[in-house]
């Protein structure tokens, strides 16, 4: 278990160092939406780019801690590729996990399985959250 603990601080510093998709892009195509955090200055801000129906690109930028900007490089990784219908179901069920609701398991939720310890910590939750929240509102503004 604590093995599988620290793959999971891996993954996450991993992403943090290395941020996947990241910077902005200034094209008309793609739907911008931008969420602060203010009780750990979290500031991000995700774009995507659909086209008929399935996400072609995710893009972050943004500052604040390693659980924030790491969950939006993986958001885009995991993201880009699915149709928007898939890419909600998926956003659907990490929030709920982060939230510590009843989620659905056989939703499989890639490397983003990784922050499902992060409910333990609630003062987090809103840091793993906010890329996601962003996304969705990207994706449902469209
Ligand atoms: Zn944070």
């Amino acid at each position: 278990m604590e093995n599988l603990e620290n793959l999971y601080r891996e993954v996450i510093l991993e992403h943090y160092k290395n941020p996947r998709n990241k910077g902005l892009v200034q094209d008309q195509e793609y739907v911008t939406v931008h969420i602060k955090n203010p009780s750990c200055g979290d500031d991000i801000t995700i774009q995507t780019k659909t086209l008929d129906g399935l996400i072609v690109d995710c893009r972050h930028e943004g500052k604040g801690c390693s659980i924030c900007c790491s969950s939006a490089s993986v958001l885009t990784e995991t993201m880009i590729g699915k149709t928007t219908e898939k890419a909600k179901i998926v956003a659907d069920n990490y929030l709920k996990m982060i939230g510590n609701k009843p989620y659905d398991k056989l939703v499989d939720l890639e490397e983003a399985e990784v922050y499902e310890g992060v409910r333990q910590f609630p003062a987090r939750i809103k840091c793993a959250s906010i890329a996601w929240q962003a996304f969705v509102q990207s994706i449902d503004k469209k």
